[in-house]
């Protein structure tokens, strides 16, 4: 049997769930709060994070691939533009500032922004128990009042530990997601993989691949494969006409504003619907409009010249997928005409997206305190506070993609990370001593 530890004795001001972008920045908060205000003194933070290390998005780091928001969205700017956490700060640190300005783009690469978001969770490292994943939220009762939460977390090596806080923060983020019935094997990922899963894989060897999606993931996946895998044929199955591209335009843009969150938390769910309806086409199932034309030159290009590697099966979907030994054979149907070719690839990809980690298996001890909203989701409040019974006494604080349904399309993003990350802090200073 496998020994529960209460390892530290010491009641935590904070636990935080996940330590992605999210509850990073949701560090530096605290950090510039406390040092700021004479009333904040101390914290007692304690950050669990399953991943062995810090990472962010590691299996899509792709060579070339740039950051989708401005690198003012960076984790603090917006909220703080002085903080020392900054991209720009970074920048300086590493003395690259007047290069990158040279470089004249707001979008750093993927890889030079992960690069900074490691930087500034070095800060924060004695605060972090890495490879650490968090298995339940337990309340504790003082008398008839919830005044505690046990979290309970996993060790790299089984061990099991409880750490006592007055508040919590999920900052869990996004689950890879899978259509129905598919199984992740040896041959058959999801492109959140792809770096790792392509990694031994020799370029000469690699005869076919099949990439499934019509997301920016999906189109970086069949870019990455092509010029990768330079013998390989790429089969792109969409069941779109082709890559739609995504809205980034000034005006769509203010969706992802500070002072939108205000708006859609305030809207009817009528609206709120509406608005999510209007503006996917800012951030799902689309694409960035230079690598959408880029894949339509190259596969053009390839029409002209004859030696087609690139095929665009549009409108189109997967099935009666079979692995075996060496192989993936699958069957590749048109659904206007209901005609279908037969493939056989090396890998067959899955680039279908993510969806929000449900937060309630992690809290489910606290169910029947837990306030739901028609849809069964926990009701937040404007400061992602979770409504509960009066009986609970701390604080359960949702922050990341679980808050679109009541915060709107920018609390999965990095867009509005810094202003969020404030009001979270701000609120649980208002009712803990930090
Ligand atoms: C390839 C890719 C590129 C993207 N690029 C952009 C972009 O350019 N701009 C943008 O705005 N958004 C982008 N996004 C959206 C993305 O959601 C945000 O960039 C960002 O990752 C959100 O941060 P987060 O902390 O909320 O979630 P995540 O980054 O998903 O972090 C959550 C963390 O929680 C950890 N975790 C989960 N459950 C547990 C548990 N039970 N115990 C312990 N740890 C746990 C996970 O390991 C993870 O590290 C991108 C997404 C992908 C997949």
């Amino acid at each position: 049997m496998t020994n529960i530890h209460r390892t530290d004795q010491s009641t935590k001001d904070l636990i935080g769930i996940g330590f992605g972008p999210a509850n990073l920045a949701l560090a530096t908060a605290i950090d510039e709060l406390t040092s700021a205000s004479e009333q904040v003194t101390g914290t007692d933070t304690l950050f669990f994070e399953k991943q062995p290390m810090f990472g962010w998005h590691r299996g899509m780091l792709i060579d070339g691939a740039t950051l989708q928001v401005s690198f003012l969205k960076d984790l603090v700017t917006l909220r703080n533009p002085t903080s020392q956490y900054s991209f720009t700060s970074y920048l300086h640190r590493k003395n690259r500032l007047v290069d990158f300005i040279n470089s004249k783009t707001f979008y750093p690469l993927r890889t030079e922004f992960h690069e900074y978001l490691e930087w500034v969770a070095g800060n924060f490292a004695s605060s972090v128990a890495y490879g650490h994943q968090v298995l339940a939220v337990r309340p504790v009762r003082v008398g008839e009042a919830v005044q505690y939460l046990d979290v309970e977390a996993r060790g790299a090596d089984g061990t099991l530990t409880t750490h006592r806080t007055r508040n919590v923060v999920l900052g869990t983020g996004l689950t890879p997601h899978l259509p129905d019935g598919v199984v992740s094997s040896r041959r058959i990922w999801h492109s959140g993989e792809l770096l790792e899963r392509t990694r031994s894989l020799s370029p000469g060897d690699a005869k076919a691949f099949a990439v499934v999606g019509a997301g920016q993931s999906a189109a970086e996946v069949a870019e990455y494969l092509h010029q990768s895998f330079p013998r390989a044929e790429i089969h792109a199955v969409l069941t779109r006409y082709g890559y739609s591209v995504a809205d980034d335009s000034p005006f769509a843009n203010r969706i992802f504003d500070p002072s939108a969150v205000d708006d859609f938390f305030s809207a009817p769910e009528d609206v709120k619907q509406r608005l999510l309806a209007y503006h996917s086409n800012t951030n799902y199932a689309v694409v960035d409009l230079d690598l959408s034309q880029s894949l339509y030159r190259t596969a053009y290009r390839e029409k002209v010249s004859g030696g087609r590697r690139l095929h665009l099966h549009n409108v189109s979907r997967v099935s009666d997928v079979e692995e075996t030994a060496g192989h993936v054979n699958l069957t590749v149907g048109s659904l206007p005409d209901s005609t279908a070719q037969r493939l056989q690839v090396d890998c067959l990809v899955y680039a279908t997206g993510y969806r929000p980690a449900d937060p309630l298996p992690l809290l489910a001890e606290l169910e029947p305190e837990i306030k739901k909203d028609d849809n069964g989701r926990p009701a937040l409040t404007r400061d992602y506070r979770v409504v509960t019974t009066d009986g609970v006494r701390c604080g359960i604080y949702i922050h990341g993609a679980a808050a679109e349904h009541s915060h709107g399309l920018s609390a999965g993003l990095l867009s509005n990370v810094a202003v969020r990350a404030g009001e979270v802090a701000q609120s649980i200073a208002a009712r803990t001593t930090l």
